[in-house]
């Protein structure tokens, strides 16, 4: 059976809004579109230790997909990481954010068991409407504020009581 997977979201969650304690300001150039953004290097040690201690896997889940890997990961001490296919939210309004990352985050997972940290507002409300998953927990973010040790020590709690590896 594949381990629980650690799924992890880039825009609020690593890159707040605001400038916290040991953040840095980078700018990053995926696509020849240029982003300003916060990241913190303490972020990889807490992620790392995380998964190591709970035998879990972590992967990108966000709109930068492998693009994570050159801009972000170096940046805040992560090695490079499987991806989450998120492709761009059709154009049609069919979808909000949090819908169609819930969506496809849920077809990715089936009834694998994964922890995610995400920012989206209305992302709880859409992965509760998905069907066929397995044990999850979904670790809300303040996207002012990002990932903090309190939402690694939620995940923790939740991998552990899993059974673990
Ligand atoms: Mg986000």
């Amino acid at each position: 059976m594949e381990p629980p997977a650690v799924l992890l979201d880039v825009d609020g969650v690593l890159n707040p809004l605001k400038r916290g304690k040991g953040y840095r300001r980078f700018t990053a150039t995926p696509e020849a579109v240029t982003y300003r953004l916060w990241l913190n290097g303490a972020h990889g040690a807490m992620l790392l230790d995380l998964v190591e201690a709970t035998g879990s896997e972590l992967l990108w889940a966000s709109y930068w997909c492998g693009h994570a890997n050159g801009w972000i990961g170096p940046r805040v001490g992560l090695p490079s990481l499987p991806h989450v296919p998120i492709p761009r939210r059709p154009a049609d309004g069919s979808f909000s954010l949090g819908e169609w990352k819930a969506d496809r985050v849920a077809r990715w997972a089936g009834e694998r068991p994964f922890v995610w940290f995400e920012d989206e507002p209305d992302v709880a409300e859409a992965l509760a409407r998905e069907s066929g998953l397995g044990p999850h927990l979904l670790v809300p973010i303040d996207p002012v504020f990002g990932l903090t040790a309190d939402h690694v020590a939620i995940a923790r709690e939740w991998l552990d009581a899993q059974g673990g590896a």
